[in-house]
């Protein structure tokens, strides 16, 4: 495939960066993952959005702008073929290679600025008899105290998707020292009770998702499922109808077992059924 590479397009084997990139010695970068279906992204504005933010929460001096990023990452996808498949575009932006290893922030230094694409799914078919669904483990959620930045440093998370995948299943779901929910390793996460969706706030413990958002607002709009953001009890959890995670690469993906035990009544809810269309419907037209 063809990527981009500080300005450059080029194919994605032959692209190169320096050994001393603070991206590879400190994870010192934001990124992104944005999905695109036949050519059409989702959200593409609030992804960007979210990386200029986590671009200043972290002080790196990127003077790209929202415009010039959209029509990047629009430019990258028609030149792997965007407009006849699904693909994923990954943004990376590190705070580039200084000439050696020392934490304090270097100056006068260009971010390394680095995207490619990917192939992802088509989108699961809505029928929740055919939907694929997940398995989950829980632990504790050992990561770092700032999950609002979208952080290339992603070690934590790899060690709970880890978890979660050597006992056979797809994901890790945390909870803080309250025996709260907090997300996914790589997703957010909702319990449905009562036929009431329910998902934490955002806060520095989750990752403001994208998905979560258009989630969220796709249902407020629409009308006829009632959505709630407060805190989650692992109780809550335990005892839940039904229990979703979301990303960019899943959508909302509903979730039949928790630590081998069934949610509800082991089968994909009727909830995530009507919400996965809701969503459906409304996920071109978010910004
Ligand atoms: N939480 C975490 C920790 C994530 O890494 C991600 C993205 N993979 C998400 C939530 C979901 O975010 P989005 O919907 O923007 O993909």
């Amino acid at each position: 495939s063809i990527a981009y590479l500080n300005g450059e397009y080029l194919p994605l084997e032959e692209a190169r960066i320096s050994p001393l990139d603070r991206g590879f010695l400190f994870g010192d970068g934001i990124y992104e993952v944005i999905p695109y279906y036949a050519g059409k992204p989702v959200g593409l504005v609030a992804h960007i959005e979210r990386m200029i933010d986590g671009l200043a929460a972290v002080e790196i001096q990127s003077k790209t702008t929202l415009e010039q990023w959209s029509a990047l990452l629009n430019d990258l996808i028609s030149r792997n073929g965007g407009a006849e498949k699904n693909l994923g575009v990954y943004v990376h932006v590190s705070r580039g290679a200084d000439v050696k290893r020392f934490h304090a922030y270097p100056e006068n230094v260009e971010p390394t600025v680095f995207c490619f694409t990917f192939d992802i799914k088509d989108p699961e078919p809505v029928d929740r008899t055919a939907v694929h669904a997940y398995t989950v483990t829980t632990a504790q959620d050992l990561r770092w105290r700032r999950c609002h930045i979208k952080s290339t440093a992603l070690l934590g998370n790899v060690m709970h998707f880890q978890q979660g995948y050597a006992s056979g299943n797809s994901e890790c779901l945390l909870y803080n020292d309250k025996n709260e929910l907090t997300e996914g390793s790589s997703v957010n996460a909702y319990i449905v009770k009562d036929g009431v969706v329910i998902t934490p706030i955002q806060d520095n413990q989750i990752l403001p998702g994208i998905t979560r958002r258009i989630i969220i607002d796709s249902l407020k709009e629409e009308g006829s499922i009632k959505v709630e953001e407060r805190t989650v009890t692992m109780d809550e959890v335990y005892a839940a109808d039904e229990v979703w995670i979301s990303s960019s690469s899943k959508e909302i993906a509903p979730v039949t077992q928790i630590d081998g035990k069934p949610v509800g009544d082991g089968t994909v809810g009727e909830v995530w059924e009507k919400a996965f269309r809701i969503y459906t419907d409304a996920k071109f037209t978010h910004r």
